[in-house]
C-alpha cells in the first residue's frame, strides 16, 4: 500500500494483500499444525491459536496503519485493553497519574486492583496541562489520558502534558476509544500506547466486543506482547472478523456520527430545556481551541448538562424517546441517551453541573428524525 494514501483508501486495503478474497477466512482453531516436528519448538511465530490467527494478524495491521504504531495487541474488550497497557508498564512501588475524567471502570482497576498491587494512584484535572508536572514525584512510572474525558468531555492540552511527561521519564498511555483513532493521533503526539475499545466504532454494529493496544515504538510494543502472553488475553477470531469488517468503513461511518452529533448538538444548545451542551467542536466548548488544534473532527458522542428539573419529571421526558435507546456502551447505528449522574466520580477537577447530565450518542437514523424524538421528549419540560 502506498504511504500516499488517504485514510479511508488505507482502510479498506490494509492487511488483506496477497489474497484473492476480499475478507480473511475466519479459522476457528486452538490446535495449529506445524509441518514437522522440529517446528514445534523452533521459529514458527504463532505456533498456537491463542496467539493469534490470520485475521488476527490482518485486524493488527489495520489498526496500525489507523494509529501510525509499530505493533498492536488484541484484548477481549476494551476495558481488558485497558488494563492490559497499565499492567505493561507498571509494578509495585510506581506511582501512575490519571485523569480525573477517566472511564469510570478505568478508576475502579486503579484504585481497587492497583491499590492492591502496590502502585499507587494520583488523579489530576483533565485541563492542568503543564501544571501535571506538580503531581510527579520520583515514584511516578506513567500517566494515563483519555481526551476528551469520559462524561464530562474536557480536552487535554496533550502536548503541555507530553513535553512535562516525557521529560520526567514517564511512559504514556491514552483511551483513544472518542475519536476510534481517526480523528486524534496520539501516536503522532509522542504518546507511548493508544488503547481502543473496538466495541465501539470500529466494530460499529453494538454486536461484538474487542479492545487494543496500538505502540509507537519497539521497547513499549515488547513489554506490551510479553504482558499479553503471560496473562494468556486474546480475542476469539468471530470478534476480530466482524471488527475487522467493521473497520473497513470506519472513516465514512464516523462522518455520518459526526454530521448527526454537531445537528443534535447545535439544536440542543438552543433547547430552553437546556443549560450547556458539552461537546468540543461547539465553540462555546472551554477547550474548543484546543479540540481544532489537535482533532481532525469529532465522533458522535457528546454531552448535555439539562437545566435544573426533578428526577422524576426528567425521568418521564425522557421515557416519551421512541428513538434513543436506554443502554450502555456506544459507537454503534443506533442512538442513546442516557442520565449520567450515578456514573460520576471526580476527585479535583468538576463541579456539580446545574441540573441533570446526558450523555448522547448520535446513530445514524434521520437527523430531522432524532430532532423530532428530542424535542417531544424535552418541550414537556420547559415552563413558562
Ligand atoms: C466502552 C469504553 C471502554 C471499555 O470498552 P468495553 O469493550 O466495553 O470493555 C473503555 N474506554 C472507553 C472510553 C469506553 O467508552
Amino acid at each position: 500500500m502506498s504511504e500516499g494514501h488517504r485514510e479511508a483508501t488505507r482502510l479498506i486495503h490494509a492487511g488483506r494483500q496477497g489474497r484473492r478474497t476480499v475478507n480473511p477466512p475466519v479459522e476457528r482453531a486452538s490446535t495449529v499444525l506445524l509441518p514437522d516436528v522440529e517446528s514445534l519448538y523452533g521459529g514458527a511465530r504463532a505456533p498456537y491459536g491463542r496467539m493469534g490467527l490470520g485475521v488476527h494478524a490482518e485486524l493488527k495491521a489495520a489498526l496500525c496503519a489507523l494509529e501510525g504504531g509499530v505493533a498492536a495487541e488484541l484484548a477481549p474488550n476494551g476495558l481488558a485493553a485497558v488494563t492490559l497497557a497499565l499492567a505493561s508498564v507498571l509494578k509495585a512501588g510506581d506511582e501512575l497519574l490519571v485523569s480525573d475524567s477517566i472511564y469510570g471502570p478505568t478508576r475502579r482497576f486503579c484504585e481497587r486492583t492497583l491499590t492492591r498491587w502496590g502502585v499507587r494512584t494520583r488523579f489530576f484535572d483533565p485541563r492542568a496541562g503543564a501544571r501535571i508536572g506538580e503531581h510527579i514525584t520520583a515514584q511516578t512510572r506513567a500517566v494515563m489520558l483519555e481526551s476528551p474525558g469520559s462524561l464530562t468531555f474536557e480536552i487535554h492540552d496533550l502536548p503541555a502534558i507530553l513535553s512535562v511527561t516525557r521529560a520526567a521519564g514517564l511512559t504514556s498511555i491514552i483511551d483513544n476509544t472518542w475519536s476510534a483513532g481517526v480523528f486524534l493521533k496520539p501516536l503522532a503526539l509522542g504518546v507511548d500506547l493508544s488503547v481502543q475499545a473496538l466495541t465501539k466504532y470500529p466494530c460499529g454494529h453494538a454486536d461484538a466486543f474487542g479492545g487494543a493496544v496500538i505502540a509507537r515504538e519497539a521497547g513499549t510494543a515488547r513489554s506490551l506482547a510479553e504482558t499479553a502472553q503471560d496473562w494468556g488475553v486474546s480475542l476469539g477470531p468471530e470478534e476480530a472478523y466482524v471488527i475487522l469488517r467493521g473497520m473497513r468503513t470506519l472513516v465514512p461511518r464516523l462522518k455520518l456520527h459526526e454530521a448527526a452529533g454537531l445537528a443534535l448538538a447545535r439544536h440542543l444548545a438552543a433547547h430552553r430545556a437546556v443549560a450547556r451542551v458539552l461537546h468540543p467542536a461547539l465553540p462555546s466548548h472551554p477547550d474548543h481551541a484546543l479540540w481544532a488544534r489537535d482533532f481532525t473532527g469529532a465522533s458522535g458522542l457528546f454531552g448535555v448538562v439539562l437545566k435544573p428539573v426533578e428526577t422524576d419529571r426528567l425521568n418521564a421526558a425522557l421515557n416519551r424517546l421512541e428513538l434513543f435507546g436506554f443502554g450502555f456502551s456506544w459507537g454503534g447505528f443506533e442512538s442513546l441517551a442516557i442520565p449520567c449522574d450515578p456514573q460520576l466520580h471526580r476527585d479535583c477537577s468538576w463541579q456539580d453541573p446545574e441540573g441533570p447530565l446526558l450523555r448522547i450518542h448520535a446513530g445514524m437514523e434521520d437527523t430531522a428524525d432524532l430532532i423530532a424524538d428530542l424535542d417531544g421528549a424535552l418541550d414537556g419540560l420547559v415552563h413558562d
